[in-house]
């Protein structure tokens, strides 16, 4: 008989915000400590886990079935494994964790976690999700996100990708090694001390800081910029972007002498903000939360031009395609409709990377993971056709797979890179 209990929920309480600690696992480090400081300034304390190592999914494995997808195992995993490592007080930390509230499993992860807290003792830990699709509604009273309080979230996003971007571009040719580093330090520094206290930035400041970015890298002096191959990351948000999930896929790339290309999360985001306007367009599904995604894709959209007006302003480096672009590519390849797991932005970002003269590209997915293989690796065959220069491995990823595997599969597509 399956088991059918209602997992007690614990919920984050007003009182818990003056001195608990907020966890959240690594997946941007940028973007996530930009976001953790400016949540300071609205009175939550919040730390990402840079843990990492085999411990944290012999953690996940340990804590929930071994058929659950890699990202949930390791997010799982990485949280235990630092409940338990002694350096928190465990009656003062609440854990954050993400729910797309899509069809895929990513929307149950929340309660993976939470059966995995009570196994393991820690059944009194809070869990906050973070969601727009309106799920788990008042569940912690403590924890709100004001409109202001979105905003500068969404400005430091913006920020994050855009010194993601840039970094990637110099950071396989800086003479100095950990010169790009630095600079990224110096960056966050000055922005979220920009950021600090409860003044309200605007969007004005916001641009003039993608600017400064650009003036800052070019301070770094670099070598032969723009000669090395370059290689595309593409795959399932958290494998592609944590290096926990990739074994440090984007350090293997440089060491390989690579630079490696990797689109931003502002994508990811706008992709899942366009598919509220699909649900409509091809079912008929909710013709209002249809009509705000779209006021929401446009402000985004702008957004992202600005952020490409200023990189071919500045001269120096490469600006990403416009997403709406990126969009309509897509549509030679697969239908829109597919938008299960990563869905059409899989086969999207593989041709947007070919387009813009990257056609070495490594997908990257969870094991298993049904969404991902049928709309990235299953179009491939149909990518090639169109583009016969493509030049794609698909590597997939979990607890048992082979590191040394995983990297000779790519070096073999390296030694026929174009
Ligand atoms: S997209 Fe893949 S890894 Fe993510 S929840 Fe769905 S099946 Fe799991």
């Amino acid at each position: 008989m399956p088991e059918n209990r209602k997992l007690p929920h614990v919920p984050f309480t007003e009182e818990m915000k003056k001195d608990y600690t907020i966890l959240i696992p690594n997946m941007l480090p940028v973007q996530f400590k930009l976001v953790t400081a400016i949540m300071a300034n609205y009175g939550y304390h919040m730390e990402v886990l840079e843990t990492e190592g085999p411990n944290i999914a012999e953690c996940g494995l340990k804590n929930v079935h071994n058929d659950t997808c890699y990202p949930a195992l390791l997010v799982i995993g990485q949280f235990i494994d630092a409940l338990e490592s002694g350096k928190y007080d465990t009656h003062k930390v609440a854990l954050m964790i993400t729910q797309t509230g899509g069809g895929c499993r990513a929307s149950n992860y929340i309660h993976l976690l939470r059966k995995a807290l009570i196994k393991s003792g820690f059944g009194y830990i809070p869990v906050i999700s973070v969601n727009f699709s309106g799920l788990e509604k008042d569940a912690n009273p403590g924890f709100k996100l004001t409109p202001k309080a979105l905003i500068q979230v969404a400005y430091g996003v913006l920020l994050g990708d855009f010194i993601m971007q840039i970094h990637n571009q110099c950071r396989p040719y800086e003479v100095h090694k950990g010169d790009c580093d630095k600079a990224v330090d110096d960056l966050v520094r000055k922005i979220s001390q920009d950021f600090a206290g409860d003044k309200f930035i605007r969007y004005k400041q916001v641009k003039m800081l993608y600017f400064l970015i650009c003036k800052r890298f070019a301070q770094v002096e670099l070598k032969d910029f723009g000669s090395k191959k370059k290689v595309g990351i593409v795959g399932e948000i958290y494998v592609k972007f944590s290096p926990l999930g990739n074994n440090n896929l984007e350090k293997f790339l440089l060491s390989e002498g690579t630079e490696p290309v990797l689109p931003g999360l502002l994508d990811f985001c706008l992709y899942c903000i366009y598919n509220g306007i699909i649900d409509f367009n091809l079912y008929g599904r909710n013709a209002g939360n249809a009509a705000v995604m779209q006021a929401v894709y446009r402000f985004l959209l702008d957004k992202q031009k600005d952020m490409i007006r200023v990189i071919r302003r500045d001269g120096h480096f490469r600006p990403p395609m416009e997403f709406d672009r990126v969009r309509k590519l897509s549509q030679k390849i697969i239908s829109p409709g597919v938008k299960m797991g990563e869905g059409w932005l899989l086969p999207a970002e593989m041709v947007e990377l070919i387009e813009e003269g990257v056609p070495n590209i490594v997908l990257t997915q969870p094991f298993g993971c049904l969404p991902n293989h049928i709309a990235g690796k299953g179009m491939i065959r149909k990518i090639r056709a169109a583009y016969p220069q493509a030049n794609i491995v698909s590597v997939d990823y979990d607890p048992g797979a082979s590191r040394i595997n995983q990297e000779n599969r790519i070096k073999l597509m390296l030694s026929a890179a174009k």
